[in-house]
């Protein structure tokens, strides 16, 4: 059951978008020869602070699919995540602690899951408007495949995130900026329930 916590376009146009990111993403992988099979890590332990309200909406729209035991079940990981990042902080430690949606490995909201958890992986980049580019070299696995190369497939992310501002602006509009801005866990959207607009 598909359950509309944003408008049936908006949602389309996220799930469009996020599938574009998995192809931009599953084309570098394949010109590396790289996936994630065998791996010895799961990076969705990565500790990660999301920032669109219309993710986090889409997110809740993924969860309010399940079934209300299961929510639960992921609602009660999302407090024992939020808690163990608590501890982690307050010794000064960035936090590695399984993601509250991540079911034995393999992620429990696939099609929901973040801009962030689609882009982890193979390199990356982005290029802001003054033409500076910042780099991202992937997962430890991948960069050991790509080893010294200096140049190499990389996922270009400009495109992507001006899209997504788009969506975040299409969701708020007038609102935006008077909503404080965003700076979330998963397991803390998960705690907040759906994002009030
Ligand atoms: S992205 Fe990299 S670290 Fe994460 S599961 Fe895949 S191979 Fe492992
Ligand atoms: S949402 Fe899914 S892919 Fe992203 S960190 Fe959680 S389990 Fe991993």
């Amino acid at each position: 059951m598909e359950v509309s916590i944003l408008q049936p376009e908006l949602a389309a146009k996220i799930a469009d978008l996020y599938s574009r990111m998995e192809q931009a993403y599953d084309l570098v992988a394949r010109q590396l020869d790289f996936t994630c099979d065998g791996c010895p890590d799961n990076c969705c332990d990565s500790y990660f602070l999301h920032h669109t309200y219309v993710e986090w909406a889409y997110l809740w729209q993924g969860l309010m699919a399940l079934a209300p035991e299961r929510r639960k079940e992921i609602e009660n990981r999302a407090a024992e995540y939020a808690a163990a990042c608590e501890r982690a902080l307050a010794r000064d430690e960035r936090p590695q602690v399984m993601c509250p949606l991540n079911d034995e490995g393999r992620c429990g909201l696939y099609q929901h899951r973040l801009m962030i958890c689609r882009m982890h992986g193979v390199p990356s980049s982005l290029t802001f408007p003054n033409g500076k580019v910042q780099k991202f070299p992937g997962c430890f696995r991948c960069q050991e495949i790509v080893g010294d190369r200096q140049a190499g497939p990389s996922v270009e992310r400009a495109s992507l995130f001006r899209e997504l501002v788009a969506l975040e602006q299409e969701l708020l509009g007038e609102k935006q900026g008077q909503l404080p801005k965003l700076k979330k866990t998963i397991a803390e959207m998960i705690l907040a329930g759906p994002p009030r607009l």
